[in-house]
């Protein structure tokens, strides 16, 4: 461990809710260098949506390595490409009938993001975009600007512009309609704000504590995006890759994005990889106006060819992550009434649920004392109150069962002395 504190920068985050040296990974199971194993309700952030080490996928990029693939190649055709066009088309695209231009940025989220960004300024002629309250871009500054956290945006040493900030959904209660506060800020002409090119929102806000957008919200969204000439960009770098039960997190409300962003779990298997997706007619780019070094990661082309066929070729596997996720709701239900709805409540939708707790330093103490019994899991949400379950979709219903089962003894153990002291 000294070598950590040694050298590497005080930048590191989860390696602090974590401090073990990990070694080996499979499927829903993380290993330690002191023999210790653990269940990953982490997943990489979302980037392991197929578990660790996937048979399938590592078959795959061996077999590409042994016949010296093609690794590197900026953004030059290769092999690998073409196959993953192919297979994203075939298995993606076509049988959701969308039409989308297919764009490789920087192998970040971060990037994908700040390529919407551009794109969306750059066709509309406008600079403003809106982006809501605990929304999460990345750390760039313009994925920065568009992110609600002060504990991240404290980072950026200059001004963060460009972004004009709204309520997200259930943001002000139950009651309140935020879109109707939306559209009557950009149907008055002297509201204040300058009419923007674009609207960017997370489906479920990953990082911002799993506020999930309603089908109807998404819908009307997407309405008031079309009243007031605004693309609506969808961040699906989290929420997408099938963590909620479909490919991207916006089926379920029959919305058509604009743009979508992808990275993530979008390789398969944790190498770097980051998709822009748009409509043909935004494509208005010049050649290499938008440019990097590693756009086309080959082997994350390699891994997310064959997780594409693996997976997505039928219904089977969006199915399976439905059925777990009911399984989640029903055992996140149950830890949630053990304890009391006071003090925990469920949260999020699909494999992306978790639960949320009164403040941060007891969702903290939670994930601590699961950490003791062999269970990752991190916490969201603007005062990091929320515990998030982000579990592999591959999980089998005994591991979920185990997770499951750790972090309620987990919760039992913290909230025990709370309870105790409510029931006296
Ligand atoms: C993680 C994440 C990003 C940023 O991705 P990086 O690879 O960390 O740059 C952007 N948007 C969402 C919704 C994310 O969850």
């Amino acid at each position: 461990m000294e070598i950590f504190n040694e050298l590497e920068s005080s930048a590191q985050s989860y390696a602090r809710s974590f401090p073990t040296v990990f070694n080996r990974a499979q499927g829903a199971a993380l290993h330690d260098e002191n023999g210790m194993s653990y269940i990953d309700f982490l997943s990489g952030a979302g980037s392991l949506n197929y578990g660790h080490n996937h048979p399938v996928l590592k078959n795959a990029l061996l077999a590409y390595i042994q016949n010296d693939g093609i690794t590197h190649g900026l953004d030059m055709h290769t092999a690998a490409k073409a196959d993953f066009l192919r297979a994203f088309r075939d298995c993606i695209l076509v049988p959701r009938s969308l039409d989308y231009r297919m764009q490789f940025t920087g192998p970040t989220g971060a990037n994908a993001v700040e390529a919407a960004l551009k794109l969306a300024r750059k066709v509309k002629g406008r600079s403003s975009i809106i982006a809501f309250t605990n929304g999460f871009h990345g750390a760039t500054l313009g994925a920065l600007a568009a992110t609600g956290n002060q504990h991240h945006r404290g980072g950026a040493g200059v001004p963060l512009t460009g972004i004009t900030r709204m309520p997200y959904a259930g943001y002000l209660g139950r009651d309140a309609d935020t879109l109707r506060y939306l559209d009557k800020m950009l149907s008055d002409p002297s509201s204040g704000i300058d009419h923007p090119a674009a609207v960017l929102v997370e489906t479920i806000q990953g990082e911002g504590g799993l506020n999930a957008g309603s089908p109807v919200w998404l819908q009307g969204l997407q309405r008031l995006c079309r009243k007031h000439d605004m693309l609506l960009i969808v961040d699906d770098i989290q929420a997408g890759c099938g963590r909620t039960g479909t490919f991207f997190s916006f089926e379920p409300a029959g919305i058509t994005p604009d743009m979508v962003t992808l990275s993530k779990s979008l390789s398969g298997y944790g190498l770097p990889m980051a998709l822009l997706l748009y409509r043909p007619e935004l494509d208005i780019w010049k050649p290499g106006e938008h440019n990097g070094t590693f756009r086309g990661n080959n082997h994350a082309f390699v891994t997310a060819t064959a997780a594409l066929e693996h997976f997505w070729r039928d219904e089977t596997f969006a199915e399976s992550v439905r059925a777990k996720a009911a399984l989640m709701t029903q055992g996140l239900q149950r830890i949630s009434e053990r304890v009391g709805v006071t003090h925990l409540r469920v949260k999020g939708r699909g494999l992306m649920q978790g639960l949320e707790c009164n403040d941060g330093e007891t969702a903290s103490r939670i994930s601590q004392a699961a950490f003791q019994r062999g269970l990752i899991i991190e916490t969201s949400g603007n005062r990091g109150q929320v515990l998030k379950c982000l579990c592999p979709l591959t999980i089998t219903d005994a591991e979920l069962g185990e997770g499951l089962s750790r972090l309620a003894d987990s919760a039992l153990e913290v909230l025990s002395g709370t309870l105790a002291a409510c029931a006296s």
